[in-house]
């Protein structure tokens, strides 16, 4: 941690942050220069930052050397972090492909959109079971029958499955049917929930709120990193723009940014980010071109009936369209699509 100065600080004035910074426990190295003078704290920096330095008489900004999110740092951890989702990984090379319906609906219609997707190169299936709604008049989700009846799905066709939990009650029963668990973009920031997924052994997918910064996601990750669960997925979903052309402004530098700060793997989420079913397939490209280590689509057999998000599920044929051109760009990217049998329709059939 640096403090700067003012520039009109007396010497009376630096004396005294020295006696308080070493008060603290720290030693202080004073540095005057030209036109500042600087006072360097050498120290553990988590403790230095906890302390109201800003309010010392003199002081006029605080600069901290480490980033805030030590276990989520490239710092702490130069290699890229792999996360395991059953057989399928994710980072470090490994590309998760995670598809299915915005909710998760009746059993023959999963089992119909489960196999398709699969059988286009999807590793794991998505469906919410409990639904994070703006309204509390919409469709709220089928709760543990939906549960049962996605990793019913999932397990038929050879998918881990991943779902939404929104409430740290359901934590405990969600882990009973799913093998990693979200948190949704409303929730990166119940630090309860973030605390408690935290405690289970399920990786997690962790979606970035719809108005939280780089910084804010990765102390969302630190929260569940630091009760010791290490298998923290990132998820790029978009942020509130000024436009509401598209739904969210698509922010595909955080993705490249990320990849820089932090070893946790981040996917992309361009059914959410844009919310428009023509602009999901060029997003989802781009997203694998600038270093995301997987794409999180919603697919739809029939979109006019979904229960939400019908506006922006892709069609299973355009589905498999898409996964055709990511697997061009995987390859330009020298990345692979986590399964090894993806495209073996064999396997999908002795699963059946
Ligand atoms: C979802 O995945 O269906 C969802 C609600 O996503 P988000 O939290 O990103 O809005
Ligand atoms: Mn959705």
């Amino acid at each position: 941690m640096i403090l700067i100065l003012r520039s009109d600080a007396t010497s009376e004035q630096v004396d005294h942050v020295v006696k308080h910074v070493e008060s603290l426990g720290f030693a202080a190295h004073l540095s005057k220069g030209t036109h500042r003078t600087i006072v360097g704290i050498i120290g553990e920096e988590d403790e230095a930052r906890n302390a109201p330095l800003k309010a010392i008489p003199g002081v006029a900004d605080v600069v901290p050397v480490m980033p805030p999110y030590k276990l989520a740092s490239r710092d702490a951890h130069p290699q890229d972090s792999i996360v395991e989702v059953g057989d399928c990984k994710i980072g470090g090379g490994h590309l998760g492909m995670i598809a299915g319906p915005c909710s998760v609906e009746e059993p023959e219609r999963m089992d119909r959109i489960a196999e398709s997707v699969r059988k286009s190169g999807a590793n794991i299936f998505r469906g919410g079971a409990f639904k994070p709604r703006t309204s509390p008049y919409a469709f709220q989700g089928l709760g543990e029958d939906g549960l049962k009846i996605l990793r019913d799905s999932g397990q038929k066709y050879g998918m881990p499955v991943v779902t939404e939990v929104t409430d740290p009650r359901n934590v405990e029963l969600i882990v009973k049917y799913a093998d990693m668990l979200q948190i949704g973009a409303r929730n990166m920031q119940n630090f309860v929930l973030l605390t408690e997924v935290g405690k289970t052994n399920k990786p997690v997918l962790l979606k970035r709120g719809m108005s939280a910064t780089v910084n804010d996601l990765l102390m969302s990750a630190e929260y569940i990193l630091s009760q010791g669960n290490s298998q923290v997925v990132l998820c790029e979903r978009g942020v509130k723009g000024f436009d509401n052309a598209t739904r969210n402004l698509y922010d595909l530098a955080s993705v490249a940014l990320v990849k820089t700060l932090s070893h946790l793997p981040i996917m992309v989420d361009p059914s959410h980010a844009t919310g428009r079913p023509e602009l999901i397939p060029p997003c989802a490209l781009a997203g694998v071109a600038v270093g995301a280590d997987g794409v999180h689509i919603e697919v739809h057999d029939c979109p006019e009936v979904a229960k939400s998000d019908g506006p922006q599920a892709l069609l299973p044929d355009q589905y498999h369209d898409l996964m055709e051109q990511l697997r061009g760009v995987a390859q330009a990217v020298n990345k692979k699509i986590a399964c090894p049998q993806v495209t073996d329709s064999a396997t999908i059939e002795s699963n059946i």
